[in-house]
């Protein structure tokens, strides 16, 4: 259905088409992730500046011709995010974010809150370098999860339902697993438990601190989810 759509976007890839021409990954509040095309973008003086870069998000008119691609009109900055281009740290934990909400969602997969979700983790390691920790890229990844519909089950053993002694985590059974149940867990330990859990249900900007050790088997857990209920395999995020 050939027609305009005016939306807000954060841009997750862009790329060089032929001579004058970008393609851009986008996702949007309402239509999730989807592809477009700029045209002209590298001629002087164009109209679209310097905005249609990733971690940018932009207030677009796309158009929507008979195909799957669509065609930006325009594009108005609401914010470019220009400081966390100046760290490694941020521009790396941006390039992850990115790309996990690119694996994890397919096109017109819409999800609001993954856009906000998005939107806050851009807008916090713009406003602050020194939140780009591990335990914030892995807060990040576990809010996705929930978004997704993956949550690990963390409250009881994801096998047998029993409460106490949870000290393994298994990615196929969808969660912590108790010393009964343990057979197909890796180790989980209080504070990798407690860091999952805290991560959950805190703000991105409020994320706790943990040990190493402990954010290792955090990730490790994150990951195992990732691959058995979603099919998607990350990459590391240290
Ligand atoms: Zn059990």
């Amino acid at each position: 259905m050939p027609g305009s759509l005016k939306t807000e976007a954060i841009v997750l890839r862009s790329m060089r088409y032929g001579e004058t021409d970008r393609i851009l990954h986008l996702f949007t509040p309402d239509r999730g992730r989807l592809s477009a095309i700029a045209k002209g973008v590298r001629r002087a003086k164009t109209r679209f500046g310097g905005r249609l870069e990733p971690y940018f998000r932009l207030q677009l008119v796309l158009y929507q011709g008979r195909s799957d691609l669509f065609t930006v009109t325009s594009a108005e900055t609401l914010d470019g995010h220009p400081r966390l281009r100046e760290h490694g740290g941020t521009l790396d934990g941006a390039a992850r974010a990115c790309d996990a909400v690119s694996r994890l969602f397919d096109d017109h997969d819409a999800h609001r809150g993954v856009y906000h979700l998005l939107a806050n983790e851009l807008a916090l390691l713009d406003a602050r370098p020194a939140a780009a920790t591990r335990g914030n890229a892995l807060a990040f990844r576990l809010k996705l999860l929930l978004a997704a519909g993956f949550a690990p089950q963390l409250a009881a053993c994801a096998e047998c339902g029993e409460r106490e002694h949870l000290v393994g985590f298994s990615g196929a059974a969808g969660g912590v697993v108790c010393s009964a149940c343990e057979a197909s867990a890796f180790a989980l330990g209080q504070d990798a438990h407690d860091f999952l859990v805290a991560a959950l249900a805190q703000p991105l900007a409020e994320v706790p601190d943990a040990p190493p050790r402990a954010l290792a088997q955090a990730e490790r857990a994150i990951l195992e989810t990732l691959e058995h209920h979603a099919n998607v395999r990350l990459r590391p995020v240290a």
